[in-house]
């Protein structure tokens, strides 16, 4: 074991602040990563706040973070994808039992034995894991992704999760080029939303509840944008969407979106708002239109997704932060004041 720096609140009411934490030594299929950037998701505000306490209670102290991007510092004995010096990625998940029907699948987000990044029960030292909030983590190689050598890495962070979690949905829904796509929230995975729809060729609509966002909208890829707060700008859209994609983060009427599916539409729900919705059937009825959801995406698709935004020089728009700034930042992003992902230089720890 060795001891790690880090961020981490000690309850729901307490800013994060400095702390040390345990870290194990790599085992045979262990990589140890130097964190260079970690993104900030409204996931981590959500659980550092205890926000998701009917369903994954928050134990504290609890070290947030699944944006992480960094370099292989040891490998264990085993290991054979990655060596020190190389730049890795961590995501939502650190583990997961490999041998389920999801896991044999490569979807495993949703195995039932799945070990989160952070606020999970950790199997090898007990308590829960630690996020990337942090100047090192070490996750078995299965875990592990490759990041493109082009890209910017404190932009790569957010495509651990913001990035993927956009991405998977839209390739399960057959986004392409000839559909209409609507992005619903343009924060941190909506503006991964609008990218990526752009990338695989679809007519995308931003709908923004910040009319101050309509022009970065446009610049981000998107085709038209919508004031959701304006009427006639939602009624001139109603019955025309293939697919929605929902990620907004605080509760809100999801009526209004399925109105505005056409025939077989789909609206998928990434955000995970605390409050459940109240959904109309016959917003569901006319038109066979569908309500689902998604999490993150499993590993084989995310180093998909990473190489395709490798390809195709696609990264977050990000505001770099030191680590010291985080409270702040977590106050913007309850204000939706964010452009478009804040992603943590964890160079700033060292001064710690
Ligand atoms: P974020 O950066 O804060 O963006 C959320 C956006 O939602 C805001 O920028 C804002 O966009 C809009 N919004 C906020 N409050 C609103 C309100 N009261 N009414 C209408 N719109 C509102 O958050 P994020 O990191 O993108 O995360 C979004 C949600 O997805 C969170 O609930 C998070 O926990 C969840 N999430 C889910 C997954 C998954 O796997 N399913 C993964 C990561 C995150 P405008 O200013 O454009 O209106
Ligand atoms: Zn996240």
């Amino acid at each position: 074991m060795f001891n790690a720096k880090a961020y981490s609140a000690a309850s729901a009411t307490s800013p994060l602040a400095s702390t040390t934490i345990p870290r194990r030594d790599p085992t045979e299929q262990d990589v140890q990563i130097e964190i260079l950037f970690c993104g900030i998701c409204h996931s981590d505000l959500h659980q550092v706040r205890n926000e998701w306490s009917g369903i994954m209670p928050t134990v504290y102290p609890i070290v947030p973070g699944h944006e992480i991007v960094g370099r292989v510092t040891r490998v264990g004995s085993a290991v054979t994808k990655y060596k020190r010096g190389d730049l890795a990625a961590v995501g939502c998940m650190v583990d997961s039992d490999g041998t389920c029907p999801q896991c044999q699948a490569g979807l495993e987000q949703f195995c039932p034995n799945m070990t989160l990044t952070f606020n999970s029960p950790d199997k090898h030292l007990g308590g829960v894991t630690y996020g990337g909030y942090s100047d090192s983590v070490v996750v078995d190689e299965r875990f592990v992704l490759r990041v493109p050598s082009n890209l910017n890495l404190a932009g790569v962070a957010p495509l651990l999760c913001a990035g993927i979690t956009t991405y998977s949905p839209m390739r399960h829904w057959g986004v392409t080029k000839g559909k209409k796509v609507g992005v619903v929230g343009l924060g941190g995975l909506g503006h991964m939303g609008v990218k990526f729809a752009h990338a695989l060729g679809a007519h995308v609509v931003v709908f923004t509840t910040s009319p101050n966002k309509k022009e970065d909208a446009l610049r981000l890829g998107a085709d038209e944008v919508a004031v959701s707060r304006n009427a006639d700008e939602m009624k001139k859209h109603a019955g025309s969407f293939n697919f929605i994609l929902d990620t907004i983060s605080a509760d809100h009427d999801i009526n209004a979106y399925l109105n505005l599916l056409g025939r077989d539409g789909n609206l998928t729900l990434v955000g995970a708002p605390e409050k459940p919705f109240a959904v109309s059937a016959f917003g569901l009825l006319f038109g066979r239109r569908s309500l689902s959801g998604s999490i993150i995406g499993g590993i084989p698709e995310t180093q998909e997704m990473l190489d395709f935004c490798g390809a195709r020089n696609i990264t977050a728009d990000v505001e770099v932060i030191p680590i010291q700034r985080v409270n702040e930042a977590y106050e913007r992003l309850l204000k939706s004041d964010v452009k478009y992902r804040f992603s943590i230089d964890m160079a700033s720890l060292k001064s710690v």
